[in-house]
């Protein structure tokens, strides 16, 4: 009873304090707010993208250079977002910019191939052991409907499993029950990381089974990482039932040279890309066995259409085959991705030292931070966290001058140096120092 009442009050006075911080925040902001009210006028709320809103009115962003992001009311922040991972080379990179600024002399929009589409179609099978032949695309969403519709038409089956709490996109979005404007794919939804429950409903399905869908770690429902064992029942399990396993590596391709799958040794039959492999530019890729993306070779009869203006627009192309050759090279990847790892280590042991119920998960340079000591195997477990508390992270970093996304996620760049990473972890050590009362291990009702 005690208990109850004290974890009750906790989150009252959470909530009192978020009301505060964004009331602060308002203050702090009003350029900003002026912006979104103007932009309101035409466009739904001010707003074209969902995921970057938030209350009381999101940030507007005027100029980004290296790490750093500057806002309409002159502050300046360590962008710790990343553009939810497309933005791995920082703003701006040279050799990126070169390369965009080469593209524009040659002319854009040729109407034709050209050869920009063929190097980084070979610079992309060559770094992801699963991709044999590769097709691009304008985003991530676009690459996954892409490989849905090549499985269910090369097993000819309808169903495709997918997880509770994951995203591949606008319209395959499979937080909180599903979006209502989902595609009208036979979707079977399982349970992340639960085995028993996924091979149950594959073995339920078997023979309408046309593919699963699955992110090797769950990027923006918490950066929750996929048990290997995991990965290789589907692995096995898709084999058996003749489904196809797709592989949503659009966030963690990043996270070594040759994506998760490289890490865990599983191929995946399919697998589908975007972000920063179009070198910042709108992008997204779909790759994997030659049998099934022969399907879409166009010499043969009966071929199955992929059009898109933009699939091989020359900005995109020029610009990923820079980023890849000249930026993220396969050793700057592996260099990101141990940066991450120790400075998550440096997080948690903030948050264990201090007996936080605080943590943070993800593998590499991307992570979530998440208000519970509990473990967090799946996206049920991160919505069940202390939101208020997650949300006073966000707008106290905010006001230490460091920028990630509102719902706790973040993405290292290639310019974070080692100071900005110190003034980062400063940042958190502050946030669970001042907010001690809201984040210290307290029994929950
Ligand atoms: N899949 C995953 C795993 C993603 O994180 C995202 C975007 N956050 C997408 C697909 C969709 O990519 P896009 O926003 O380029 O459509």
């Amino acid at each position: 009873m005690a208990s109850q009442v004290s974890g009750r009050i906790a989150s009252e006075t959470a909530s009192a304090a978020l009301a505060a911080a964004t009331e602060a925040y308002a203050r702090r902001n009003p350029k900003s707010f002026e912006r979104s009210q103007a932009a309101a006028a035409y466009l739904p709320g001010g707003n074209t993208r969902s995921s970057l809103y938030f209350d009381p009115f999101p940030l507007n962003i005027v100029r980004g250079e290296g790490c750093r992001l500057f806002d309409a009311d002159g502050h300046e922040y360590f962008d710790f977002l990343g553009e939810f991972t497309a933005g791995v080379y920082g703003h701006s990179e040279p050799a990126i910019r070169a390369a965009v600024v080469a593209a524009l002399n040659e002319g854009v929009n040729l109407s034709g191939h050209t050869a920009l589409e063929a190097a980084l179609g070979r610079i992309i099978c060559e770094r992801f052991p699963s991709i044999e032949l590769v097709r691009f695309t304008n985003s991530g969403t676009e690459a996954n409907l892409m490989a849905l519709a090549a499985a269910t038409s090369f097993t000819r089956r309808r169903r495709i499993i997918v997880f509770d709490g994951a995203y591949h996109g606008g319209v395959l979005s499979f937080a909180g029950g599903g979006s209502p404007i989902n595609v009208p794919h036979e979707f079977v939804v399982s349970t992340y990381n639960d085995v028993d429950q996924t091979l149950k409903l594959i073995e339920e399905n078997r023979g309408q089974l046309a593919a699963i869908l699955v992110e090797p770690m769950i990027g923006s429902g918490g950066s929750i990482p996929a048990d290997v064992e995991f990965l290789q029942a589907l692995r096995r399990a898709a084999t058996e039932s003749g489904a196809l396993l797709i592989f949503d590596e659009v966030m963690t391709s990043r996270l070594a040279p040759g994506g998760r799958q490289q890490a865990v040794g599983i191929m995946p039959d399919l697998c589908t890309l975007g972000k920063y492999l179009g070198g910042g530019m709108s992008f997204g890729a779909f790759g994997g066995r030659r049998d099934v993306m022969a399907q879409f070779d166009p010499r043969r009869p009966g071929a199955l259409p992929h059009a898109g203006t933009f699939n091989n627009n020359v900005v995109t192309m020029a610009a990923g085959i820079a980023g890849l050759t000249r930026v993220f090279t396969p050793a700057a990847a592996e260099a990101l991705n141990a940066r991450g790892d120790a400075l998550r280590g440096r997080l948690n042991a903030l948050c264990r030292d201090r007996g936080a119920s605080f943590q943070f998960t993800g593998i590499g340079s991307l992570m979530s931070a998440h208000a519970t000591a509990r473990p967090i195997r799946k996206p049920a477990d991160a919505a069940a966290a202390d939101a208020a508390v997650e949300g006073l992270l966000f707008f106290d970093l905010l006001a230490r001058g460091v920028y990630i996304a509102r719902k706790g996620f973040i993405a290292l760049s290639l310019p974070i140096g080692d100071a900005e990473i110190d003034h980062f972890v400063d940042a958190v050590a502050d946030f669970l120092d001042s907010r001690k009362d809201l984040v210290v291990e307290r029994s929950t009702p």
